[in-house]
């Protein structure tokens, strides 16, 4: 290690030693514990610093695959409210089952959305991905805050406030959308992505969704893909008639690049699907995420 680095080092750990004081009023904040890392960013837009918010997923991780660590029972079982996704988005429904090994309540944030439906296997299932239209995502806002006030309805006006300076973000952030979408010619608006996670997005913006595996990475493309699936994809890539296809940040992306090489089409880069991007990177927030996601597409397709 340099010395440049070396000291570099010394001094942001020594920033993030946070004083006593701090570490007491720390431990007596009420503690919220969310599924996944865009309902966690909603309620931070939500307690401020007044709470403390964790999510179970770490950034890039996949909701439907994940494994619970013992850590999370722990941490389950120390929050003071428990926050889910919901529609099966956590495979196996694995933070209900925390919450109901620990005793704890669950909330789920989808409550109120209009589901689009899917059908898999024979079965109709709500598509999970539902964050992706800020106009759920005011939703899943309105939930939160409300399971906040239920925990402190003390600081009711403070936590509705921010809330509300939030929604007015969603609402601009869902007019930029639709301003930057216009860019792409109508009959180009086609979104071909390694898991079905972009419905709602397709939906409210206008385009055609298409996607090699099911609504959920479990059965994940490459893991079992015959080759008549394979030539099955790659013709309906290519009948398409696109410009890129995307991967996203919380799936293996081999499989998607080959499948782009072997249809004649460019890989338009990753997409932050099911999980935001790492602390310091521009998909850091929703808005961050959602921001990233239509620079992408945009200047890929149109
Ligand atoms: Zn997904």
């Amino acid at each position: 290690m340099k010395i440049s680095s070396l000291l570099l080092f010394v001094l942001s750990f020594g920033s993030i030693t946070a004083p006593l004081s701090n570490l007491s009023a720390q431990e007596t904040k009420k503690l919220i514990v969310c599924s996944t890392t865009q309902t966690a960013d909603f309620a931070r837009n939500i307690v401020g610093d007044d709470m403390v918010v964790k999510s179970i997923l770490p950034e890039g991780a996949d909701p439907h695959t994940y494994e619970v660590r013992p850590g999370d029972a722990r941490l389950v079982a120390s929050a003071d409210l428990c926050i889910e996704n919901g529609w099966h988005l956590e495979g196996k429904d694995w933070m209900k089952q925390l919450c109901l090994d620990s005793g704890k309540k669950c909330v789920t944030a989808v409550t109120g959305i209009e589901p689009l439906k899917l059908v898999e296997e024979g079965t109709t299932v709500y598509d999970p991905h539902a964050w992706f239209t800020p106009k759920n995502g005011a939703t899943y806002v309105r939930n939160i805050t409300n399971a906040i006030v239920d925990i402190d309805p003390a600081n009711q006006e403070k936590y509705e406030s921010r809330a509300r300076l939030y929604l007015i973000q969603l609402r601009d952030l869902d007019t930029w959308i639709r301003q930057e979408v216009n860019n792409i010619p109508a009959n180009k608006r086609i979104l071909i992505t390694n898991h079905d996670a972009f419905g709602y997005f397709c939906q409210e913006y206008g385009f055609q969704s298409a996607s090699p595996v099911g609504w959920s990475t479990g059965d994940e493309i490459g893991a079992g893909m015959s080759n008549a699936k394979r030539k099955e994809v790659i013709d309906s890539i290519k009948a398409y008639n696109v410009k890129a296809i995307f991967m996203e940040t919380s799936v293996n992306p081999k499989t998607m690049q080959e499948l782009a090489t072997e249809a004649g089409v460019k890989v338009g880069g990753s997409l932050y699907s099911d999980s935001m991007g790492a602390p310091g990177s521009a998909g850091e927030s929703y808005i961050g995420m959602m921001r990233e996601n239509v620079i992408k597409i945009v200047t890929s397709l149109k």
